[in-house]
């Protein structure tokens, strides 16, 4: 077959196949965290594995690299910016990671992280990092192993990082996040010394399940998640798996004694869910038809959840209806001391629960702390002590035990090292797109405070939905917002919210 149309949709065919293995397993997997019964878990995962054994061949076949050679040197690349050439791109990127990872360092990374992540939750639960520090170390040796059989030309945690933000290298990380730092930490000083508090106790009220349920979903709906498309159910942690055309999942779950808890992370899993949503049938399980990367997907997430869901024009519509539907709970409750509940910024330990701006440092934390785990700089006998002690500079505040600090977070028990730092690229993606958007749809704020959500899902629908991978993220980034990604617009994000929250500048 010399053919490059031929190889070309052969290649096509075979990524298609790999994918619906993939998505045959979110099925089971999504299944698995919402109804299957405790029973069957031994089973599930014989099914996982065995569908994850399939993938795998299909992903390392040899006759993919010569299809691969094929399409490279054909008028298919002629054009860069291409469907053809992203899609070979990519396809490319992702045979030589799986090939270059020896069957063995598979088998085995699949099999310590597998008893890691139990061990992980035995150590949280009884808060001792000594049980979990020899997994840890199995882990990090391991991951040394991976990055270095990936190949890097500056970094080590380049090889890592490339799995989750192609393209992305750790300089650059370093550099966006120590400007972010920069600000950000006498920014949360200065709303500190200010002494305001929002009426906390409003979220502690009674909120029944049911009406938390129907309210979140009558948002997330108007907002433009397709519920034709989609279903929210409930499970322990909130999470979104879009299955392929037509069918996307999102859950939550639902604190009768918390409001927001619910609330926003069903305005986040329903952002992830309008990019899996908007990504093109026709394409699916090629490159073009999949999310950009980690960091865009949770740009996504972060722009509905916090972007446009905590801001003022959204809650002049939605407050009102509200209120109507937690009379009890909200009737003494204006919407501006709803506004700065939903909008309080206060340093705290767990980073799950942290507000969007001290979010940010939990982030830049656990970034470092990867680094020199990786590097040796850091021994894993030392992180606890080290980890408390970078919490204290940046937060002015002690860890009292280690389940409030480094044992908090499951991603380094399944491996997930590299995985931290999109989050924050994720809240800075979404600042930049949102600003850009404001640009160009200049009414935006006034169809907010109307209830219409549409001119804003179809602007990122244009701009992000529809590419899928065939650009990396920085050259979307840049395509959608005319500059290359910077922590600024979201810094003037949250001067502008701490200044119409707390007065402080
Ligand atoms: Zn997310």
């Amino acid at each position: 077959m010399t053919d490059p149309r031929t190889a070309y949709l052969e290649l096509l065919r075979r990524s298609r196949e790999i994918a619906l293995l993939g998505s045959c397993s979110a099925v089971l997997s999504w299944d698995q965290q919402t109804f299957m019964p405790p029973a069957g878990t031994t089973f599930r995962g014989e099914q996982l594995a065995f569908l994850a054994g399939l993938s795998h061949q299909k992903a390392t076949d040899p006759l993919l690299g010569e299809l691969l050679t094929i399409v490279e040197s054909s008028e298919l690349m002629a054009d860069p910016s291409s469907v053809e050439a992203g899609n070979i791109r990519e396809l490319r990127h992702h045979y030589d990671r799986a090939v270059k990872l020896p069957q063995r360092l598979v088998e085995e990374l699949a099999r310590v992280t597998t008893l890691a992540q139990q061990i992980w939750q035995e150590a949280r639960a009884t808060n001792d990092f000594r049980l979990f520090q020899p997994h840890l170390e199995q882990i990090l040796a391991l991951k040394r192993e991976e990055a270095d059989a990936i190949g890097f030309t500056d970094q080590r945690y380049d090889a890592l990082l490339d799995e989750y933000e192609p393209g992305l290298s750790t300089k650059t990380l370093q550099i966006l996040f120590a400007d972010l730092t920069a600000q950000l930490v006498p920014l949360i000083q200065r709303i500190q010394d200010c002494g305001r508090q929002p009426r906390r106790e409003i979220f502690q009220r009674e909120f029944p399940a049911d009406r938390q349920r129907w309210f979140a979903e009558s948002a997330a709906a108007a907002i433009g998640f397709d519920f034709q498309a989609g279903r929210l159910d409930t499970s322990t942690h909130p999470f979104c798996s879009g299955f392929g055309p037509g069918d996307c999942r999102i859950t939550t779950r639902y604190n009768p004694h918390c409001f927001s808890e619910a609330f926003f992370s069903v305005l986040h899993e329903a952002g992830h869910g309008m990019y899996e949503q908007g990504l093109s049938a026709e394409q699916f399980g090629t490159p073009s038809g999949s999310y950009c990367s980690l960091g865009i997907h949770e740009s996504q997430s972060r722009l509905w959840e916090n972007q446009v869901g905590r801001s003022e024009p959204f809650w002049e519509h939605f407050y009102p209806r509200l209120q109507q539907a937690f009379p009890t709970a909200l009737r003494d409750v204006s919407r501006q001391e709803f506004y700065f509940a939903i909008n309080e910024i206060r340093p705290s330990y767990i980073r799950v629960e942290a507000d969007e701006a001290t979010y940010n440092l939990h982030i830049v934390l656990r970034f470092e702390v990867e680094l020199d785990l990786l590097s040796g700089n850091l021994a894993v006998t030392d992180l606890p002590a080290a980890w408390n002690d970078r919490f204290r500079t940046m937060f002015g505040m002690m860890p009292t035990s280690d389940r409030e600090g480094c044992l908090q977070d499951v991603h380094w028990s399944f491996g997930g090292i590299g995985y931290f730092p999109t989050y924050t690229l994720g809240n800075l993606y979404a600042a930049q797109f949102m600003e850009a958007a404001h640009q160009a749809l200049p009414e935006l704020n006034e169809e907010f405070r109307r209830g219409i959500f549409s001119s804003l899902k179809f602007w990122l629908s244009e701009k992000i939905y529809r590419h899928g991978r065939r650009f990396r993220a920085a050259t979307l980034c840049r395509d959608a917002t005319h500059q290359e990604l910077t922590a600024k617009p979201f810094l003037k994000y949250l001067h502008g919210k701490a200044a119409s929250v707390y007065n402080v500048c």
